[in-house]
């Protein structure tokens, strides 16, 4: 049988081998590793919301209030009621009728497309959507096409050619993309492809994983923030735990999708309800970002964002901005150089991006100081990795 030592030795061989880092730390701005502090530009932790006050004493009191497990799946069990809260809180500023939530982003979007696309329908994709939703998508058993990353002229020719294999009575097509891309940090022209799948009769997942919490004034994402009505998108989804410093996903759409999909999401139906206390925590941090809090940590976000983007000569679209670098080599070794000087900055490669796309990926928190951000840049610039 195939020896998986020669497998790991492949990947070493090609710089493709991963291993797990140990943080003795809480994942904070500064984070604690083999006896050294770092500062961290890793986190998807966008507003500094995983570790600070008000949602650890959320998830106490939800603990508190509610236990420790869920004790099984909300069909076997009953759905406990801060679940059923959390998902009203989000319909509501979703502007959707309804929503579901799930143990993870992941699984919401493996569970979402596999229960709403068969092999009579047909699900089109950006090429850089992220490794849950083509995992959802093949899963689905739906003849897939993919187009070259905001191609919208590729796109719009893969939804003519749905329109003529696909009976649009009984058939469903599915365009899924996310608004911001999350190794580019870059966003979809989600105004031209919502008009392109209206008029091709298709629906719309739109990924806000990054976006969520993040983009809009009130923090609800990329149609929010470039003034479009969230209704145009059928399927919004997200996950609670990048701004929302928890974990978990949602799928925001109509009250009939939902219930197809309590009835259909075998990722939702087979597996145990997430603990009580985080949807007690996440239902608490939806209503932070929303309100005057969300608005003053964004504030702080985008200026840091701005900071980095002047720093860099680069224009930034979210709270991730990659340093492209190509070989795995030089990713490695940048992102060797920062750790010596004292910052996480993940190396990224094949197949998280296409090869000879190696790059650092920075991420940005409100949390970072504006000293942390200006410390990064001139460690950057001094070891050669971001142009002076
Ligand atoms: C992180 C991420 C997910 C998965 O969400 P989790 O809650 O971490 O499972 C899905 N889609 C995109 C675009 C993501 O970046």
């Amino acid at each position: 049988m195939r020896d998986p030592d020669d497998e790991l030795a492949e990947l070493e061989a090609g710089q493709l081998r991963r291993s797990l880092r140990r943080i003795d730390s809480p994942q904070e701005v500064e984070v604690r590793w083999e006896g050294r502090d770092y500062l961290n530009f890793s986190s998807n932790d966008y507003l500094g919301l995983a570790t600070d006050e008000r949602s650890k004493a959320a998830l106490i009191e939800g603990v508190e209030r509610y236990g420790a497990g869920s004790g099984a799946s909300r069909l076997i069990c009953g759905t406990l009621a801060p679940h059923a809260d959390l998902e009203e809180t989000l319909a509501g500023f979703k502007r959707t009728e309804a929503a579901l939530t799930f143990s993870s982003g992941y699984a919401t979007a493996v569970g979402t497309l596999s229960a709403l696309a068969g092999k009579d329908d047909a699900i089109i994709l950006d090429k850089l959507c992220h490794a849950s939703l083509i995992d959802g998508a093949r899963l689905s058993g739906a003849t897939l096409r993919v187009y070259p990353h905001n191609d919208l002229d590729k796109l719009a020719s893969h939804l003519a050619w749905a329109r003529r294999k696909i009976d649009t009575e009984a058939g469903r097509i599915l365009v899924v993309t996310e608004s911001v891309f999350s190794m580019d940090g870059d966003r979809a022209p989600l105004e031209a492809i919502l008009d392109l799948k209206e008029q091709h009769g298709a629906w719309l997942l739109l990924d806000e994983a990054h976006a969520f919490g993040v983009l809009g004034r009130t923090g609800r994402g990329l149609a929010e923030a470039i003034g479009i009505e969230d209704g145009r998108v059928d399927l919004q989804m997200g996950t609670l735990s990048k701004a929302a410093g928890l974990s978990g996903g949602y799928l925001c759409a109509s009250r009939s999708v939902i219930d197809l999909l309590i009835n259909r999401a075998r990722s939702f139906i087979y597996s145990t309800a997430p603990p009580p206390a985080i949807a007690h925590a996440a239902r608490e941090a939806v209503d932070r970002i929303r309100g005057e809090e969300g608005s003053v940590l964004r504030e702080r976000l985008w200026e840091n964002v701005a900071l980095l983007e002047t720093a860099l000569g680069v224009k930034a679209e979210s709270a991730i901005v990659p340093v492209i670098l190509g070989e795995n080599e030089a990713a490695l070794s940048a992102a060797e150089s920062m750790r010596e000087a004292g910052f996480l900055v993940p190396a990224i490669r094949y197949p998280t991006v296409p090869r000879g796309q190696a790059r650092l990926r920075v991420t940005l928190s409100a949390g970072h100081r504006t000293t942390d951000v200006e410390r990064l840049v001139a460690s950057g610039k001094k070891a050669g990795i971001f142009l002076p």
